[in-house]
């Protein structure tokens, strides 16, 4: 009997209704314990969802080494940051700058090496005074040209034992004595019958000479006009000044000084009688006319003055 009841009691648990009912609340309790594990996983990935898709991605794709999460770290508080959207872009132009004013500066070295920087290597030129013109010295850079002059000098004579090797200017330093009788050997016009040098200077039917023998102790000036004449004699070794004057048929000699002679002065000759008249006067003038154009015809070229020859006072 009680196996009757049993089977009877499990017949009636196990009919269609039951069945049926049991087969959902199982299918419900499957999926429950499924849905639930489920839902609790995606519990904790839903923040991550809420990312932005690029950063989420990287997220996923590279989330292994330490570093790389250093960097995603940085990237996701940049991109936080990313609402003020100066700061992004200004801090790479931070960096970017110095970087840029770097390379601006150094174009602009190799700008100006192109254009000025040279290290000079210069090479020197001396240009010699000559007789006429200064010396210089002229420093030239053998890479970019460039030069400049200094050591200016002044113009100078290269003297021999008594002229200028070039010019043949006497010697200011030497006897002029000696030097003037180097130059009118070698410029002499003529020599006359004694041998001795002549240089002359017309001018209109009067000429003016100088004479010199040849071991230049020994000078004489001399005027010639058609009425009159002058003779000057002077030597290197003596004072005195032995002058001889033909004015017409008057003939009149005077020894002077070297030292004391003064052109013109008419005092000189106070001690000739007065029944010469003016031909003292006369004498004086041709003295001064005579010594101004030597001086300034023969001498003053050559650089030489009377003073030179013992005239103090010329
Ligand atoms: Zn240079
Ligand atoms: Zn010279």
């Amino acid at each position: 009997m009680k196996q009757e009841e049993k089977s009877n009691q499990l017949k009636q648990f196990f009919t269609k209704k039951n069945i049926a009912i049991m087969s959902s609340v199982a299918a419900v309790c499957l999926a429950v314990g499924i849905a639930v594990p489920i839902s609790v996983l995606l519990g904790q990935t839903i923040p991550a969802s809420n990312q932005p898709s690029e950063i989420s991605s990287y997220f996923e794709t590279e989330p292994s080494s330490e570093e790389e999460l250093e960097k995603t770290e940085s990237i996701q508080s940049l991109a936080d940051n990313s609402s003020q959207e100066e700061l992004p872009e200004s801090s790479e132009p931070i960096q970017e700058q110095p970087q840029t004013t770097v390379e601006q500066k150094a174009s602009m070295e190799e700008n100006t090496a192109n254009i000025q920087p040279c290290t000079h290597l210069y090479t020197k030129n001396v240009i010699p005074a000559t007789c006429s013109s200064q010396g210089y010295t002229v420093h030239t850079c053998q890479k970019c040209g460039s030069s400049y002059t200094d050591s200016y000098v002044a113009p100078r004579h290269d003297y021999g034992k008594y002229l200028c090797i070039y010019c043949d200017k006497p010697d200011p330093a030497m006897n002029p004595y000696y030097s003037l009788m180097a130059w009118m050997k070698k410029h002499q016009s003529y020599t006359n019958e004694n041998g001795e040098y002549v240089w002359v200077y017309n001018n209109g039917n009067a000429a003016y000479k100088v004479t010199c023998n040849n071991m230049g102790s020994y000078y004489m000036i001399e005027y010639e006009g058609e009425e009159e004449s002058l003779n000057v004699r002077f030597y290197n070794d003596a004072d005195f000044v032995d002058s001889y004057y033909h004015l017409g048929a008057i003939p009149g000699r005077m020894l002077l000084s070297k030292e004391t002679i003064t052109i013109p002065s008419s005092s000189l000759f106070n001690s000739y009688p007065p029944e010469y008249g003016d031909f003292k006067y006369s004498f004086s003038n041709r003295l001064d006319d005579t010594f101004h154009v030597v001086q300034t015809q023969l001498l003053s070229p050559l650089g030489l003055n009377f003073h030179m020859f013992g005239f103090k006072l010329l």
